[in-house]
């Protein structure tokens, strides 16, 4: 014994976060000690690197908990390291210690000594469509070091989207700089270590700039913010031997010009003129005597925050697996996948040769390059997503820098020879340290996980969105659905913290959650539209896509014991709750009895369960749609209401909030109350007589217990009715298959989940998936791909349901501290295997079985326990370690 080490030292979920603002919470795992270690007391010191000074000495604390600990010490100070040490003691008296560091960034705007350089080149009218953005903006700024620092940090941000180099030299990976937020109220500047980029004698910091997230007329906030300048603002701090500071800003002498980054927009793409590269720019023996200056302007401080979570970056290549000329004579490259992010091509063409890449998803059923986008964020007709270079003579890898597309395969023209050794799909996405694995007998199941993944890593950049290519937007109920898969997937915990620091500033004074975060013009038009036809003005929410300001971090407490981020939600959490009581109050139904009715949200604009697919075969069906949300409105509406109010009761109940906690409790079962009186018939049944309804009524356990069995009937039947296929949408998804699970109807959990027939998950298995389909179906009677996303996540929440039924590891309790390890062998699958990074390590379990006997193999991290139920029953205790069971079968 006494081997047991810390390992996995995490400050707010980030290791070793360069530049934060809020306060720091502190977690770490055991390794590699005995059986049955628990961790019995913790002590952590915090300590000022610079002088050693203890900040905060937790002083001895009994206890098991190792996951988001809050600082409790003296006040932080901005730009500045900190160390911190913790020490743990195990029930087998073993001590172990770990260190690590983190640092604070600004925490006051007084701590910007710089100011905003905006460029002075001509703006173009922005408008939607390839080619009518800006060209991207180069900032260079020269200045002179007696000698190297000890050490340096650059603050930097700008308007637009950014790539920075120190002397040429980029200081990271990162794209797509200062990542998309709702910048009124929160914009991102980026801390980097320079140190060792930067030379004594001359120096340049530069800043290539294109419209990025905030000029695009998709994303921009309004049409005002999407008229402006680029601009910078940066900030170097240098520290020398004797601790004095050198300082070099933004503040003066920043040059600008443009150069071969004609235009370039996020949906539309790139145009680059290699023509007009500006060799060597942002090297300082560059001469820039014909570049013009920037003006200092008043850009503001107040919105800057550290920027949180993974940024966007570059997290695979996919060699390019063919070529092909179609039928209609298109040079097509296939990369084999649809993923999100760009192509990397070798070019060796004569100069004045224009190069053009045109993305795309799925062909047509001859082969054809086909743009199944609707309405291409606006901009309809042809392949919509596109890259066009022109060569400049000299051979040339390329590859663009400020926008990113949704696709599988690129259509190719400009060149007489197009060969799969000349293209790369360079995959980008934020979510990148892996922490789950799933694996089964079934090739077809494991095909279905890669595909969830392939659908997380493509969604999950910057923020989490609907789909790649055509919105790229972050609707709200998208994220709510899947969170708890994504979570079991990779670790995405501070990027989803930073996505909700959006959250809430865009909510309203009225509590309100704006379908998609950040809010933009688009969408506000979107929401104004779809207002009117409700008859709801001002701001208002959307039931189920709201609530996502609730589920989101509730979910991330369940699966990693973020204890934080309850805390910094707490108030847009309780906004967002008080508002459902508030609209609930409305008068909608007057047939129905006050009492309940006032508990029941009946009024306003709502998606309803969202795209079932039995109405939605060939994609959206406009004509159909308003009723369809109105009548499936009718039971979602409540159930998720209910399900909110009954979430923010446990969470005030776990911040020791009580009072609230009774307040939301009662809220829930008044909630309840109203939906057994008035929308559960005494027969089980619902008027909206739909698969989805007796699902989540199911699942959130709102059926009255007498009438449960007629209710599991109904929707069984409904289900044998439809030949044994689903037919529910986004919001009942998820749900679903435990809704049966729970109530007797395993088999036709299995059915459901093995169905090859469409609508179901193997059906776009079958049919050549590489992602998850936002619609079932994926394609017409005739072949043709129906106008939908072939990359939307929402419905690869089925993941979450494979790792606890056939991978068989389940959570007891948030941070999966206790847990239940009891996979079931079922229709026809003979092993499995899911690895998953609990809060207090890897936990696994593996298993097969044959005609004779079971057999499991499970590991159990340090400081968890665990029940493990075999299949006959048989169940067994168990703290850390690693164990073999078998049973016969
Ligand atoms: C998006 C979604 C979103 C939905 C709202 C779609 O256009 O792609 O996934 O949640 O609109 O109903």
């Amino acid at each position: 014994g006494g081997t047991m080490v810390i390992g996995h030292l995490r400050v707010l979920g980030m290791k070793e976060p360069l530049g934060i603002d809020i306060a720091p919470a502190f977690s770490w795992e055991l390794h590699e000690g005995d059986p049955n270690t628990l961790q019995t007391t913790y002590r952590i010191f915090v300590r000022k690197q610079s002088t050693g000074n203890v900040v905060w000495d937790s002083g001895t604390v009994e206890s098991s908990d190792n996951a988001y600990i809050p600082y409790d010490g003296s006040a932080l100070e901005g730009k500045t390291p900190y160390e911190w040490t913790v020490t743990v003691e195990d029930n087998h008296r073993n001590v172990a210690q770990g260190s690590s560091v983190f640092e604070i960034a600004m925490l006051h705007t007084e701590e910007w000594m710089s100011a905003w350089a905006e460029s002075t080149l001509k703006v173009p009218k922005r408008k939607k469509g390839f080619g009518n953005q800006c060209p991207a903006t180069y900032f260079r700024k020269s200045f002179t070091l007696d000698a190297v620092p000890r050490s340096a940090r650059l603050y930097a941000t700008c308007r637009g989207a950014y790539r920075l180099t120190v002397n040429g030299k980029r200081a990271d990976t990162r794209e797509l700089a200062p990542e998309y937020s709702s910048y009124e109220k929160v914009l991102y500047y980026q801390t980097y270590d320079v140190t060792n980029l930067l030379v004594a004698g001359k120096n340049v910091i530069g800043m290539c700039v294109a419209d990025g997230w905030w000029f695009c007329p998709t994303t921009a906030i309004s049409k005002k913010t999407a008229k402006g300048h680029h601009a910078v603002l940066f900030q170097l701090e240098l520290h020398g031997e004797n601790g004095a500071l050198g300082l070099v800003t933004s503040m003066d002498d920043v040059k600008t010009s443009y150069g071969p980054i004609l235009s370039s927009d996020l949906f539309a793409g790139e145009q680059y003129d290699a023509r007009k590269e500006l060799r060597g720019w942002d090297l300082p023996e560059f001469d820039d005597s014909s570049w013009g200056l920037t003006k200092p302007a008043a850009l503001g401080f107040k919105n800057l925050r550290a920027q949180i979570g993974d940024p966007v970056r570059p997290v695979r290549e996919l060699p390019a697996v063919r070529t092909y000329v179609s039928p209609k004579g298109e040079h097509i490259v296939d990369f084999g996948e649809n993923v999100a992010g760009r192509v990397r091509m070798h070019v060796n063409a004569p100069k004045d040769t224009v190069i053009t890449l045109e993305h795309f998803e799925v062909c047509d059923p001859e082969g054809n390059a086909y743009n199944n986008i609707l309405g291409a964020a606006g901009i309809g007709g042809g392949v919509d997503q596109r890259v066009e270079y022109v060569s400049n003579g000299r051979a040339a890898t390329y590859e663009e820098s400020f926008s990113y597309q949704g696709f599988r395969f690129v259509r190719v023209t400009g060149l007489d020879l197009v060969r799969p050794e000349d293209f790369t799909a360079v995959v980008l996405s934020s979510s990148s340290e892996d922490i789950g694995s799933f694996s089964c007998s079934s090739d077809e199941l494991n095909q279905l996980y890669a595909n969830v993944r392939h659908s997380q890593t493509a969604n999950l950049l910057s923020i989490p969105t609907d789909c790649p290519q055509r919105e790229k937007a972050g609707w709200t109920g998208d994220i709510g659905i899947y969170a708890r898969t994504a979570l079991q997937n990779s670790d995405v915990s501070a990027f989803l913290m930073r996505w909700l620091q959006s959250v809430s500033a865009d909510q309203a004074k009225n509590g309100s959650v704006p379908m998609v975060v950040p809010y933009n013009q688009q969408y506000r038009g979107t929401s104004l539209i779809m207002g009117i036809t409700s008859g709801t003005f001002g701001d208002f929410g959307v039931s189920g896509w709201g609530d996502a300001a609730v589920i989101v971090p509730w979910t991330m407490y369940e699966v990693t014991g973020n204890l934080e981020v309850l805390r910094s939600q707490y108030s847009s959490m309780t906004a967002w709750c008080d508002y459902i009581i508030s609209a609930a109050k409305k008068r909608g139904d007057k047939s129905l009895p006050r009492e309940h009715e006032q508990h029941l949200w009946n009024t306003g604009f709502h998606y309803g369960e969202w795209l079932i697919p039995s109405t939605s075969r060939d994609g959206f069906d406009f004509k159909t749609m308003g009723s369809l949300l109105k009548e499936t409105a009718s039971y979602t509406v409540p159930a998720y209401s209910y399900r909110t109010l009954e979430m923010m009761a446990r969470i005030a109940q776990v911040l020791g909030r009580d009072e609230d906690a009774r307040t939301y409790s009662t809220e829930a079962q008044k909630v309840k109350a109203a939906i057994q009186a008035c929308i559960i018939r005494d027969d089980g049944t619902v008027a909206s007589d739909r698969m989805g309804a007796y699902a989540i009524l199911l699942a959130f356990g709102l059926v009255p217990e007498e009438l449960r069995g007629k209710t599991v009937n109904r929707l069984a039947m409904l289900i044998h009715e439809n030949g044994d296929r689903l037919d529910t949408g986004f919001l009942a998804t998820p749900f679903l298959l435990d809704a049966l699970w729970e109530n007797g109807e395993r088999d036709l959990a299995w059915t459901l989940l093995m169905q090859p027939e469409a609508p179901s998950w193997l059906y776009e298995v079958r049919n050549g998936a590489t992602t998850i389909w936002e619609s079932w179906y994926g394609y017409k009677e005739d072949g043709t791909p129906a106008d939908v996303s072939m990359n939307h996540y929402a419905f690869g929440c089925v993941a979450d349901w494979m790792f606890k039924v056939i991978g068989g590891i389940r959570q007891d309790d948030p941070g999966f501290r206790h847990l239940t390890i009891a996979p079931v062998p079922g229709a026809g699958i003979v092993s499995a295997q899911r690895s998953f990074r609990t809060s207090n390590g890897w936990a696994s379990a593996s298993w097969s079985s044959d005609e004779d006997a079971f057999k499991l193999s499970v590991t159990i991290p340090c400081n968890a326990r665990a029940t493990v139920i075999l299949p006959n029953g048989d169940s067994h205790e168990v703290g850390s370690g690693t164990y073999e069971f078998s049973c016969e079968r």
